[in-house]
C-alpha cells in the first residue's frame, strides 16, 4: 500500500490528499479496448481539490521508445516489450482524443500538476505555497481487503458508468 501525501497551503485552509488518484483508472475505446493514460496529482481550480489529472505522453517520447524497442533483445527484455506494446496501443488511441488533459474528478482543464518534490508550487489566487506532508495524511479509509475504487472514462476523458462492474 503506498503512503498518501497530505497537501496543505501555507496561507489558506486548503488541504487535500493524493489518495484520489488511487485505484483503477481505465478508458474505453470505441472498439471496447481498455487502456490507461498516465496521471499525476494536481491542484484543480475547477473542483478546488487535490485530484488525479491526465498527463498526455510527449510525442518525443514515442520516438525514443521506438528507438529503444529496436535495440532491446526481444527475449531478454520481456518487461519492456510488454510495456512498449501497451504504449503503442495508447499512441494509436490518443490520435482520436480531442479534449486537452482533464482533471479526473470534475473533467475540468484548469489545474496545475503537482511536480515531484514540490519546488514552490503556488496556490493561485491565494499566493500561498503548497506544502507536502507524507506522515499525517488520514489513510485509515483503506483497510486490508478493502477494494480501491475503479473509474472508467470515455476516450475524451469523461467518467462513464461501467456496466461490467457490479
Ligand atoms: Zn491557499
Ligand atoms: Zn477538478
Amino acid at each position: 500500500m503506498p503512503v498518501p501525501t497530505l497537501y496543505t497551503c501555507s496561507v489558506c485552509d486548503f488541504s487535500g490528499t493524493s489518495m484520489g488518484g488511487w485505484g483503477r483508472f481505465e478508458y474505453l475505446s470505441e472498439e471496447s479496448v481498455r487502456y490507461s493514460i498516465p496521471r499525476n496529482s494536481a491542484l484543480c481550480y475547477d473542483c478546488e481539490k487535490v485530484s488525479p489529472a491526465e498527463i498526455f505522453p510527449d510525442p518525443k517520447e514515442w520516438k525514443r521508445l521506438d528507438e529503444k524497442a529496436r535495440s532491446v533483445d526481444k527475449k531478454d527484455d520481456h518487461f519492456f516489450l510488454t510495456w512498449y506494446i501497451e504504449m503503442k496501443v495508447l499512441q494509436k488511441l490518443m490520435r482520436f482524443r480531442t479534449a486537452p488533459p482533464r482533471c479526473l474528478v470534475c473533467g475540468g482543464h484548469n489545474f496545475d500538476l503537482i511536480p515531484p518534490g514540490l519546488p514552490g508550487l503556488v496556490h493561485r489566487g491565494c499566493g500561498g505555497v503548497i506544502q507536502a506532508d507524507r506522515n499525517s495524511a488520514p489513510w485509515f479509509y483503506y483497510r486490508d481487503g478493502e477494494r480501491l475504487p475503479k473509474h472508467l472514462y470515455s476516450l475524451d476523458g469523461l467518467e462513464i458508468k461501467d456496466s461490467r462492474e457490479e
